[in-house]
């Protein structure tokens, strides 16, 4: 079983922890128990909505199985939480990646979520794998963003393509893929500005930004990974949902996981979105994204 999960899951341990405890201490299924069941749920940050059903569908399988003691609650819990996630899909969902062509990976999100680090930490693992891997500068609005880029390339031994700060994003992945498929890059990491204060604008720039990488690579972009910080709650849902309506989003990086006892979130994104998560943040440095699954995380939770 994988430790990471369950060190960097140590503040959520807490919150669920309780979960535990109250099972252990109950003597009898009765409605004081689904309340407080319910009130830790929510603490957790799994969603109201997805607590609701939740709490249905736990009330069905109590009354299917004629549980009676508290105890016996916790592995109906836990299978609850996997079918809830799992919703007829495989475990663990890999970034798709095609050998000998150029992969490209659009990061999209809300500034400060973590678009970059999460950038910077794959590049490190896919340069690991022996891949040829080129960054791309796309949030031009920012210089500081070009900068920090800069500095993961270096950390995790990459390429970088960045042009001046307000330079056209489309015009920057544009040229950007131009060269990947020339120098044959495996994977073009390309990052993209966060700004959320005009909806059209963004929309128009995402797609603008699909169409460019479309004319040089018609079955590109891959992933289009959208990044969610699991400590902004359900208010960073709802920040998130406005990509998810500007572009074709096929999977999440969850970021900042080890810095939130809200580790229900995962259930929240998966019931809003229906959307896999791919990857999850469990710390600042390079090597603490692992991919995400599903098992290693309610064991990380629970035991
Ligand atoms: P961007 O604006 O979306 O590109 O966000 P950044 O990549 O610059 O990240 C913003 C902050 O979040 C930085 O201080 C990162 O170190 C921090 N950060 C990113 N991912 C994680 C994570 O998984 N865990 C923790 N604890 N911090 C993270």
């Amino acid at each position: 079983k994988n430790d990471k999960y369950k060190l960097g899951l140590h503040k959520s341990r807490e919150t669920l922890g309780n979960l535990k405890k109250l099972l252990e201490e109950k003597k009898t299924i009765d409605e004081d128990l689904f309340d407080e069941l319910e009130e830790i749920l929510i603490m957790a940050d799994i969603g109201i909505d997805t607590v609701l059903s939740f709490m249905a569908d736990l009330r069905k399988e109590i009354d299917v199985k004629s549980i009676k003691e508290p105890k016996e609650l916790q592995e109906i819990i836990v299978d609850e939480m996997f079918n809830l996630y799992l919703q007829d899909e495989v475990v663990i969902a890999d970034l798709d990646y095609k050998e000998k062509e150029v992969n490209v990976y659009l990061f999209v999100g809300v500034n400060g979520v973590g678009k970059t680090t999460s950038i910077g930490k794959l590049a490190y693992q896919l340069k690991k794998e022996g891949k040829k891997v080129l960054m791309v500068a796309g949030d031009t609005f920012r210089a500081g963003a070009i900068e920090q880029l800069n500095v993961w390339a270096t950390r995790a031994g990459v390429d970088i393509f960045k042009k001046e700060p307000g330079s056209d994003p489309s015009s920057v992945i544009f040229d950007a893929i131009v060269k990947a498929k020339k120098e044959h890059y495996d994977v073009v990491l390309a990052d993209t500005a966060g700004r959320l204060q005009n909806k059209v604008n963004l929309m128009k720039e995402l797609e603008k930004m699909h169409r460019v990488i479309k004319k040089e690579l018609p079955d590109q972009p891959s992933e289009t990974l959208l990044v969610i910080d699991a400590t902004t709650g359900q208010n960073g849902l709802k920040q998130a949902e406005v990509f998810k309506e500007a572009t074709d989003v096929t999977g999440v990086i969850l970021t900042k996981l080890d810095g939130t006892a809200k580790g229900g979130i995962v259930l929240a994104i998966r019931h809003l979105f229906k959307l896999p998560i791919k990857y999850i943040g469990l710390g600042e440095k390079i090597e603490d994204l692992v991919l995400f699954d599903i098992e290693d995380y309610i064991y990380g939770l629970f035991s």
